[in-house]
């Protein structure tokens, strides 16, 4: 975008002064967030009608990511950098005396998400719009976003986001393309030229108003849009006729009931969560989504039969798989296909990601809920079931077979099932994933549909994760290699050379250093923590789940106090470890696994034996901005879940990027890490994929092996039930019986000792300092793959062109 200073000065000022009627000099940060948010708007909003009618001009083919997810964070340094007019902004704000990192803490995470796959979304947007792709967002507007997490006497406490409050500048209502949603009712047949009809009668009949936030480009003219849906009561109107009856509350219980569907976001990440208002919510998004597609469709005037041709959906993991009958019902009911046009349509249009394996995620709606609220949409789900049947049948003359791969079956819908049979692509995210499912657990699908499933790694923005997140170590790049890294990731591999630069190393060491600094006196401001710069920052940020075992991370710190105690000459490099974690408010397991790391943490810290040797600290609601702060800092990425268990995940890919080395398990696209830095430059340690098959398949593990013969392991399961920890004997006892009763599910005994190596190994190969910064450039050099633009390329070119 084309800007003077000046003219960004004037703009500026005349904002504040029309919003506010403002001096800067007597504004608040807060008015001077919203006037320079709105100042951005305005930027951006002729290159989005533009795009727009580029769009409808050309024919192009539009992308719609579905997801009930979008974990965005903040948008104004986003859409500064993109707009390309950050320097501008910067020098001019500083000549009116104004800190733009001070304006930015203003602005609230659009927290509409719970982990990785939200923010993977989100990344997905920022790389479509950057790579000129005409590809939006459609998901839900929530009230409320992921909770605040405060901690209270070490224990996870629960806050409601209202992210709203203080205005969104970024998003635009349009209530002129509201579109209605029906529930419940019946549905009566009738013939009508020979034609079976479908007739919806008796409905709840909602409004869904979209809210639309323009998704900016990097340095290009491209304007896409995420449109997000609000639930509203048909009739806005107050029923005055209500409250003359004295029915006050009758018509405000009324207009809640219908709000609550899009008020707030499930705090579930990796479990089911069944309510019938996720179904509702679920139903909510996907139908209002589908109906505007089809209604800016109508406008090209192209024939119904041509819609896959011009429309791709794409359903981020099972939670929109509805959108496989819906658009199914609206060809049918609405456009009068046939079954079979409406079919073919379907299954060329909508493309399906699977995100898990483990069963507990994997969404199942019991039939009887489901054919009360969604009758039709009931009708034709069974009517697509009915046919796979027949033709599964026919193909694999096996009952055992029928019964596996069936929508319907126990009573219940299988989510999963149905995105598979209505979807053109399966892609995993990352090549194991992929792997499980094709060979493993959705292999009966494979052999029957031999070419539908294919792989696309995950990715991140680049942009965000190091442009903007590490604004140091992007100008020393650039300085080193040039900018063309910024739209060609790629180019980060000519970093490498760098490695054995020793000025570069200096340097590259330097920025890691004062990010450091910059992240302790944060925390010290912000929580009273006192955490030495100098020790290594060992990371670990990711929603609390036992597969992703912060309990291994926690027992190795256990035992490394340990050995402290017994030897407090040990020669160790002093290290901080950080925990941020989120648990769902209904697993219990997790929340007790944050209050058993705060215990341990506070027994740490205040232990005058320890010296600061060793720190632990649990960052309360770790978030996408908090994550952009931990991440710059960080020497040492845990990622640690048991083998098979993560599908592929993010956090490793944003923290290589920043120069981190990576602790792993052979998971997920920890195994592309590797395969692409090389066995040297990542610490690799656990059971693999094929030992736990194995274990699984034999029921050949016995957790009580490694307590009996690890004294350590001993040493620490004991001191969860004795008085050591300074807490009841009972706070930990359910932690104490999951590893041992109940057969340590996710292996953490099995894989300790090796971890401890691990983490030894960690200590010995720092004390290399060139070796350790030249791993670490090497692990920027490569992370350029794992940008976002490179995954969404694939997609492109694979699944949605
Ligand atoms: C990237 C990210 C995640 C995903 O982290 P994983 O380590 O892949 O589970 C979760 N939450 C936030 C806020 C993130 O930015």
């Amino acid at each position: 975008m084309l800007i003077n200073k000046e003219t960004f000065k004037q703009d500026f000022r005349k904002k504040l002064i029309n919003m506010y009627a403002e001096d800067i000099e007597e504004s608040s940060n807060s008015h001077k967030y919203f006037a320079l948010a709105s100042l951005i708007r305005d930027y951006a909003s002729e290159n989005w009608l533009k795009t727009n009618k580029k769009y409808t001009n050309n024919k192009e083919k539009q992308i719609y990511y579905f997801s009930m997810e979008f974990l965005i964070g903040r948008l104004l340094h986003s859409n500064l950098l993109n707009l390309g007019i950050m320097d501008i902004c910067n020098e001019a704000l500083t000549e009116l005396n104004i800190d733009l990192d001070e304006i930015e803490e203003v602005e609230n995470d659009a927290g509409l998400g719970n982990g990785g796959l939200g923010r993977l979304a989100a990344c997905f947007l920022d790389s479509m719009a950057s790579l000129g792709i005409a590809g939006h967002g459609n998901g839900i507007r929530y009230t409320y976003g992921l909770f605040e997490q405060q901690i209270i006497d070490g224990y996870q406490v629960e806050v409601s986001d209202n992210w709203l409050k203080k205005g969104n500048m970024w998003e635009v209502r349009k209530e002129n393309k509201a579109v209605q949603i029906h529930f419940g009712g019946n549905v009566t047949t009738t013939m009508e030229n020979g034609r079976l009809k479908f007739l919806e009668h008796d409905c709840e009949t909602i409004l869904a108003v979209p809210y639309d936030t323009p998704i900016i480009g990097y340095d290009n003219s491209t304007v896409n849009t995420l449109r997000l849906w609000s639930a509203e009561p048909l009739n806005k109107d107050f029923d005055f006729a209500s409250f003359s009856r004295g029915e006050y509350s009758k018509a405000t219980e009324y207009k809640a009931l219908i709000e609550s569907i899009s008020q707030v976001l499930y705090p579930d990440d990796s479990r089911q969560e069944g309510k019938i208002l996720r179904l509702k919510q679920q139903y909510f998004f996907v139908s209002a989504g589908l109906q505007s597609i089809l209604r800016r469709y109508k406008k090209l005037k192209e024939p119904i039969n041509n819609f896959h041709k011009y429309i791709a959906i794409h359903i981020n993991d099972t939670h929109p798989s509805l959108a496989v009958a819906e658009l199914m019902r609206l060809l049918i009911d609405e456009e009068n296909l046939t079954w079979e046009d409406a079919w073919y349509i379907t299954t060329n249009t909508i493309a399906y990601t699977n995100h898990t394996i483990m069963s507990e995620a994997l969404e199942k709606w019991p039939i009887d809920m489901f054919k009360r609220l969604l009758p039709r949409i009931y009708m034709i789900v069974e009517e697509i079931n009915r046919r796979l049947v027949n033709e599964v049948r026919e193909k694999f003359k096996d009952e055992n077979k029928v019964t596996a791969m069936s929508i319907i079956g126990n009573g219940q819908i299988r989510m999963a099932h149905l995105a598979i049979v209505g979807s053109h692509s399966v892609n995993g995210v990352a090549k194991l994933h992929t792997e499980l499912l094709k060979y493993q657990e959705l292999k009966n699908f494979n052999d029957f549909y031999p070419n539908k499933f294919n792989n696309k790694t995950n990715g991140i923005t680049h942009r965000r994760w190091l442009l903007q997140a590490n604004p140091k170590l992007s100008n020393l790049i650039t300085e080193s290699i040039g900018d063309h890294w910024i739209k060609e990731p790629d180019k980060l591999i000519e970093l490498k050379p760098f490695s054995l630069d020793t000025s570069f190393r200096e340097k590259f060491d330097k920025i890691k250093l004062e990010n450091k600094i910059a992240f302790s006196n944060y925390a010290k401001a912000t929580y009273g923590m006192d955490i030495d710069p100098n020790s290594i920052f060992d990371v670990q940020v990711k929603r609390l789940h036992a597969y992703k075992r912060q309990l291994l991370n926690l027992f190795n710190i256990m035992d490394l106090y340990r050995r402290l105690k017994e030897n407090p000459n040990l020669d160790i490099i002093p290290r901080t470890f950080f925990f941020g974690a989120k648990a769902a408010p209904s697993y219990y397991l997790a929340k007790k696994n944050i209050k058993l790391i705060n215990t341990v943490a506070y027994k740490i810290n205040n232990d005058p034996q320890i010296n600061g040797k060793i720190k632990v600290f649990f960052l309360p609601n770790y978030s996408v901005s908090l994550a952009e702060k931990i991440i710059p800092c960080a020497q040492v990425s845990e990622q640690i879940s048991t083998a098979t268990k993560e599908a592929s995940g993010t956090g490793n890919m944003k923290l290589m990027m920043n120069g981190a080395l990576t602790l792993a398990t052979l998971d997920g696209a920890n195994i592309e890490i590797r395969d692409a830095v090389g066995d040297g430059n990542i610490v690799i340690f656990g059971i693999t994929k094929e030992q736990v098959l194995d274990y699984t398949k034999n029921h050949s593990y016995n957790s009580y092996e490694y307590y009996n013969n690890d004294f350590r392991i001993k040493l620490i399961l004991d001191s969860l039930l004795n008085s050591s920890l300074g807490v009841s004997p009972n706070e930990f006892s359910d932690i104490h019986n999951s590893l041992l009763k109940n057969n340590d599910e996710y292996f953490v005994l099995r894989d300790f000792a090796s971890y401890v190596e691990a983490q030894n190994k960690i200590d010995s190969l720092y004390r290399n300092r060139d070796n350790w910064s030249k791993s670490c450039i090497i692990n920027v050099a490569n992370s350029g793959i794992f940008s976002s633009d490179n995954t969404i390329k694939q997609y492109y070119e694979e699944i949605w062109k």
